[in-house]
């Protein structure tokens, strides 16, 4: 009996233990999904941060590229102009000192191949009379027709008096046949009038070097332009360029007119290329220099970066869900092995709380309940009650029957027992042999008894033949005790030994029937 309740304990023991195990692997599962979710979402916010922050570093670096590189093409373009600027005004001085009829023009030719050749933008210098004749050049040989009064600036110049120089548009040199861009200026007579120009002329080639020295790649473009928007070189160099408008490009229309200088990210006009431009008007002379780096060349670098950052991003990922899945699974086998080891303790357990002939609990079960019911029933100062059942000569019935059909019977008594006990909280144990207990919580000397009544009707009605019975059916006696744990000193062992005391009563008066401490009845 002892022993019996030891491995009970060990098997309630070893149920939970393994019931707790399973809330830990649960907990682990889940703490192991979460810490990958959490590792890989750091991961990519990480990543995702560093990603966008080196995307906008390149487009700061790219504005101080663009900026520095307009700074530099506007300070070179001014500097050439201003050059020849100066050259041409002191050499008008001149002329209009002398006059132009009267000077000396070998000297002043001698005069300007000297000045030409100290000047590398410089591609000529000339002197045109009232008509538009060449009248002195620092070429050697003056072309036919040299008359270059359909020229655009001369035309300019002689219908307006100021001095100032004048930037024209990029033309095709008569006598070099180059692209040039004419700087001229009017010459006076002494009374005012127009005497002629002087005009000194830049090679487009000039700026088309200087412009080609930038390290930036295929798709930057270098554009100096009038402010007007005319095109007068641009890198890529391609001849049918120049002279283009740039006046409905989004920086002549929209931000040149709000500053002289900035940024802007546009399309350009002549080539639909997204770029990021660094714009600036020179300041003494109308021009504009636009300088500007392609979208796709600022972000090269940071795509390729992207990709490298992202294949590796993804292979840790790749590993740690790798990883991850082994242990979650490993984790998940250990998870179904101990539920399944936990279902396999349940089940031995009822086993081992069950007869197996008749489904009813067992001894075992028996001795459970009844510690737990006298210690409930103390606590609540109630009545417990138990009845005790033995199957009348039942010897003889195995002797006539055979012990099968003494099985048979046993069950069958097993279930009207069964059937006859309602509450939930009864319970009805086959004890051993032909013996079953019927303990009854909360239930008085009056219900017990009523209980056990039925009982008896029960198994009567079963109208089992026992032909070695007085009574020609299988019968059984009961033994009923009553008592209040609260107010007596019950154990497992006074119940039993007091509900048996009785049921040797009923046996004595003749079976079929119950006895109780009180009184007994058929
Ligand atoms: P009484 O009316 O005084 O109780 O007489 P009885 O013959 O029923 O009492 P006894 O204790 O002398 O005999 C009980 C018999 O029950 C003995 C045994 O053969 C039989 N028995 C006990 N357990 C089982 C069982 O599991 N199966 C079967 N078929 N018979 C059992
Ligand atoms: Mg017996
Ligand atoms: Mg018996």
């Amino acid at each position: 009996m002892l022993g019996c309740m030891q491995s009970e304990d060990k098997t309630d023991s070893s149920t939970e233990t393994i019931t707790a195990k399973a809330v830990r692997a649960g907990a682990t599962f889940r703490l192991i999904t979460s810490f990958m979710l959490v590792v890989i979402v750091a991961f990519v916010a990480v990543e995702g941060w560093r990603t966008w922050r080196d995307y906008r570093a390149a487009f700061e670096s790219a504005r101080d590229s663009v900026t520095n590189l307009a700074r530099a093409t506007a300070q070179h373009a001014e500097d050439a102009i201003r050059q020849v600027d100066v050259l041409t005004a002191a050499l008008g001085e001149r002329v209009e000192g002398d006059g132009l009829q009267n000077i000396n023009v070998l000297r002043i030719h001698k005069l300007l191949v000297q000045q030409s050749k100290i000047m590398p933008q410089l591609h000529g210098l000339f002197i045109y009379g009232s008509d538009g004749q060449w009248i002195v050049t620092d070429k050697e040989t003056i072309p036919e027709p040299a008359n270059n009064a359909d020229r655009d600036y001369f035309q300019y110049h002689r219908t307006h008096d100021d001095r100032n120089v004048r930037i024209g548009e990029v033309v095709r040199s008569r006598s070099t046949d180059d692209l040039i861009i004419p700087i001229s200026r009017r010459l006076n007579n002494s009374d005012g009038s127009f005497a002629g120009v002087l005009l000194g002329t830049i090679k487009v080639s000039y700026f088309v070097d200087y412009y080609g020295d930038f390290k930036i790649d295929d798709k930057g473009a270098l554009v100096l332009a009038m402010r007007s928007g005319t095109i007068l070189v641009r890198r890529p160099f391609i001849a049918s360029v120049v002279g283009k408008s740039l006046a409905n490009s989004e920086i002549f229309k929209r931000y040149l007119p709000a500053s002289n200088e900035g940024i802007a990210e546009v399309k350009a006009v002549i080539d639909d290329t997204e770029r990021l431009y660094g714009y600036r008007a020179l300041t003494t002379y109308p021009l504009v220099v636009e300088a500007g780096l392609s979208r796709e060349s600022i972000t090269a670098p940071w795509r390729r970066d992207l990709l490298k950052t992202g294949f590796v991003l993804v292979f840790l990922i790749a590993v740690l869900a790798v990883f991850g899945f082994i242990v979650l699974s490993q984790l998940r086998q250990r998870m179904v092995a101990e539920r399944e080891l936990r279902h396999a303790h349940q089940a031995m357990r009822d086993m081992a709380l069950t007869d197996s002939l008749t489904g009813l609990g067992n001894r075992r079960r028996l001795d459970s309940a009844l510690l737990d019911e006298i210690r409930l029933a103390k606590r609540q100062r109630s009545s417990l009650s138990l009845i005790m059942l033995d199957v009348d000569y039942f010897k003889r019935y195995n002797d006539r029957y055979g012990h099968a059909a003494g099985d048979d019977c046993l069950s069958a008594v097993g279930g009207a027992i069964q059937q006859a006990v309602k509450r939930p909280g009864d319970l009805a144990v086959r004890y051993g042999g032909e013996e079953f207990t019927v303990l009854l919580p909360n239930t008085d000397s009056a219900g017990a008894k009523q209980v056990a009544h039925d009982i008896l009707e029960a198994i009567r009605s079963l109208n089992i033949e026992h032909a070695e019975h007085p009574l020609g059916k299988v019968t059984a006696s009961a033994g009923i005790t009553t008592s209040q744990p609260s107010t007596e000193e019950v154990t497992p062992a006074t119940l039993l030994k007091s509900a048996d005391a009785q049921l040797y009563s009923a046996k004595q008066r003749g079976r079929n029937r119950w006895c109780s401490a009180d009184e007994s009845a058929l």
